[in-house]
C-alpha cells in the first residue's frame, strides 16, 4: 500500500475529462513497487482554468504530470522549453520541473515505436498507411519518420483537415514524405502497405464489432504486412482480428500506453521503472 507522508511528492495528469485514464493505475503500482516517496494524481482542470492550474502546480512544487485532451496543445505556451520532438508533433503530453520552469516533451512517439523497434524490418522501405489524422496520428507519423520511413500515407475523412495536417508539416523535413488521401483511395495505396496502422477510435469500446476498414482489406496487403491498433480496450479490436486471420503480425495499442507511461516516469523519478509490472497493473486493471 502507498503511504501519503510529509515529504510525498506529487505527479499527476490534467485533463477534461480525467476520469477515464489508466495513468494513476500503471503509475501509483509503479511507484508502490519502487518504495519510492510519490503519489500520482488525476487532476480534472477545464481549459479556462489551464492557466491558473498550472501557475498552482509551480508554487505547491508539483514534480511533473502528464497532459492529456484537450491539453495537449494548449500546455506549449505554458512552459518554458519544449523537446524538439514535441515540437514538431505539435502535442505535449509530459511535463516536468526545471530550473527555469517547466520543461514538456511527447512519449507517445516512445510508446508507439516501443513495439516496432525489435522487429527485423528494413524500415527505409517500408510503406506505412495511417488510418486518421487527428493527434495520435501526429505522434506516429514522426515516429514513422524516426524509424526511417521515407513515405508515409495518411487516409482522412475530410479533404480540408488533410490538407491542414499536410501543411502543417510545411517547414519540416516530413513534408516530402507525407501523401494524404481519402478514404475511398485507401485501396490504391494498400497493396504497397507494409504497415497499417489505426489511429481512429473506430472499433473502440463499446463499439467493440465496428473496425476502420472491410475485412478483406488485409488480404490486399503484402506478405509480412503488420497491423497497428492504437486502441488498448478491446484487446484485439475487430481490425486486429481480421488482420490476424489472413495471418498478418499485430501490435495493439498496450504496450504504447505503457511506454509512453513508462518513459514519462523514468524522467521524473530518474531511474529505471518496471515496464513489466505497469503492463500487468493495466492488464489486470482492463480484465485483458
Ligand atoms: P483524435 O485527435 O480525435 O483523432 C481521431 C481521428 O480519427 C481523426 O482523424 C478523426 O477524423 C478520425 N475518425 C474519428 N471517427 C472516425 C470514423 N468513424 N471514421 C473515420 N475516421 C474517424 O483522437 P486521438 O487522440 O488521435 O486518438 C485516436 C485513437 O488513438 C483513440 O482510440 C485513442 O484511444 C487512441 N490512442 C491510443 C494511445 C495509446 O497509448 N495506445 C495513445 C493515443 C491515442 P476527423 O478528424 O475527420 O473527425
Amino acid at each position: 500500500m502507498l503511504t501519503i507522508t510529509g515529504k510525498t511528492k506529487l505527479l499527476g495528469i490534467i485533463g477534461d475529462p480525467v476520469e477515464h485514464s489508466l495513468s494513476p493505475v500503471m503509475h501509483n503500482t509503479a511507484i508502490n513497487h519502487l518504495g519510492v516517496d510519490y503519489c500520482y494524481v488525476p487532476f480534472p482542470v477545464k481549459p479556462q482554468d489551464l492557466t491558473t492550474a498550472i501557475a498552482g502546480f509551480s508554487s505547491m512544487g508539483i514534480v511533473g504530470f502528464n497532459v492529456t485532451i484537450p491539453h495537449k496543445q494548449a500546455i506549449i505556451p505554458l512552459l518554458s522549453e519544449v523537446t524538439p520532438t514535441a515540437k514538431l508533433v505539435g502535442a505535449v503530453n509530459t511535463v516536468w520541473r526545471t530550473e527555469t520552469g517547466w520543461k514538456g516533451t511527447n512519449t507517445d512517439i516512445d510508446g508507439f515505436l516501443s513495439p516496432l523497434k525489435p522487429l527485423p524490418r528494413d524500415w527505409g522501405n517500408i510503406t506505412p498507411t495511417i488510418l486518421g489524422n487527428g493527434g495520435a496520428a501526429r505522434a506516429v507519423v514522426v515516429g514513422l519518420a524516426q524509424l526511417g520511413c521515407s513515405q508515409i500515407h495518411v487516409v482522412g475523412r475530410y479533404q480540408q483537415k488533410l490538407e491542414q495536417f499536410k501543411q502543417s508539416w510545411q517547414n519540416t523535413d516530413l513534408t516530402a514524405a507525407l501523401i494524404v488521401h481519402s478514404w475511398d483511395e485507401l485501396s490504391g495505396v494498400i497493396g504497397e502497405t507494409e504497415l497499417l496502422i489505426n489511429t481512429t477510435p473506430v472499433g473502440m469500446f463499446p463499439n467493440i464489432n465496428n473496425s476502420p476498414v472491410e475485412s478483406n482489406v488485409f488480404a490486399k496487403m503484402p506478405e509480412k504486412a503488420i497491423a497497428y491498433d492504437l486502441i488498448y480496450t478491446p484487446n484485439p479490436t475487430q481490425f486486429l482480428k481480421d488482420a490476424q486471420q489472413q495471418g498478418l503480425r499485430i501490435i495493439d495499442g498496450l504496450e504504447m500506453l505503457v511506454q509512453q507511461g513508462a518513459v514519462a516516469l523514468q524522467l521524473w523519478l530518474q531511474q529505471p521503472v518496471p515496464v513489466d509490472i505497469m503492463t500487468q497493473s493495466l492488464r489486470d486493471y482492463l480484465k485483458l
